[in-house]
């Protein structure tokens, strides 16, 4: 016979309420869901042993075409945070958080950021479709890829940490000093490759990624980017798109060309077939690599994309 058993069960029940009653708010790790690795990694930067955290869409995984699994409900059922990049980029969301029955705090990491509209051409050939436009494939004419410019990544840190914060005030000061430290380490990284960037001719700027993730970046740094897939990977590039495309690599002698992480590459490679361009390396649009890769966390990735694509265009 055990001790508990023992104990008459109206004291153990007076037990346990006054265990709960005396445990601190979150003396566990607290369960936050992350709609995507980026923003998981962000999250665990800011919250570090105080969070438990569960990205919905994994390294390498494309959140444009996610399709929630019933693992991910239970998951969020129960979770005390969702963290979200906001600006449309999780179209099934909704339907997810609905279906987990999800109560809990909420962060839109995107908050507060100058969000970018597409291009007019861009929401009619890849966003809509013109006449046959339907809810699912709709973005309200907004670029949801805010975290590639390294100052969005600030927006998003001090956002997940206002979160925290709320949910969990005893911990507020811990999760604004690893907040601010990380900003530090973003800032420094800007510092050094804004110069280098700065340094580049007008035909130096251009160069083809494959899906249109790297609008804000671009904005930031003064690049010409294109892309045959518009901000959606869901979209497909259309042949006239591709074949305008090609002509204008072969025009403008446009030399750098770049794989994602996220997306088939063959389109790419075709496109590098006919123009005769080598690809110049690989960029981490919408995730991060797995651990053991080149952009295993948010820091590494911002830097892995500016290099890569700095060294490229350095050389035409
Ligand atoms: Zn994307």
């Amino acid at each position: 016979m055990t001790l508990a058993s023992r104990i008459p069960s109206r004291l153990r029940l007076g037990l346990c309420s006054l265990l709960l009653l005396t445990a601190p708010a979150f003396a566990a790790p607290i369960p936050v869901t992350a709609t995507f690795s980026i923003l998981g990694d962000l999250v665990k930067q800011v919250g570090g042993e105080q969070v438990e955290i569960h990205s919905l869409v994994g390294p390498d995984g494309d959140a444009h075409v996610y399709q929630p699994s019933p693992q991910d409900v239970r998951t969020l059922s129960q979770s005390k945070l969702l963290v979200s990049n906001g600006l449309h980029f999780e179209g099934w969301l909704d339907r997810l958080a609905q279906a987990s029955g999800f109560k809990g705090a909420q962060v839109v990491a995107s908050q507060g950021i100058q969000a970018r509209a597409m291009a007019d051409d861009d929401e009619e050939e890849h966003d809509g479709h013109g006449h046959d436009a339907d809810e699912h494939h709709h973005h309200d004419g907004m670029d949801p890829h805010a975290w590639n410019d390294p100052e969005n990544v600030i927006v998003y840190v001090n956002n997940i940490a206002q979160g925290l914060s709320r949910l969990d005030p005893e911990h507020a000061d811990q999760y604004q000093a690893n907040a601010d430290a990380y900003v530090r380490q973003i800032q420094t990284l800007d510092g050094e490759y804004r110069p280098r960037f700065a340094a580049l001719s007008a035909q130096q700027r251009r160069a083809i990624t494959s899906h249109d993730a790297f609008g804000y970046l671009a904005q930031a740094y003064d690049l010409s980017l294109l892309a045959p897939q518009g901000i959606n990977t869901e979209a497909e590039a259309s042949a006239a798109d591709v074949a305008k495309l090609i002509r204008q690599i072969r025009q403008e002698k446009i030399k750098a060309l770049f794989v994602e992480n996220i997306s088939d590459p063959r389109l790419l490679e075709q496109i590098a077939r006919e123009t005769g361009v080598q690809p110049g390396g690989r960029l981490f649009s919408d995730a991060l690599s797995a651990a053991d890769g080149q952009a295993p966390d948010t820091l590494s990735l911002l830097r892995h994309n500016l290099d890569t694509l700095l060294k490229a265009m350095e050389q035409q």
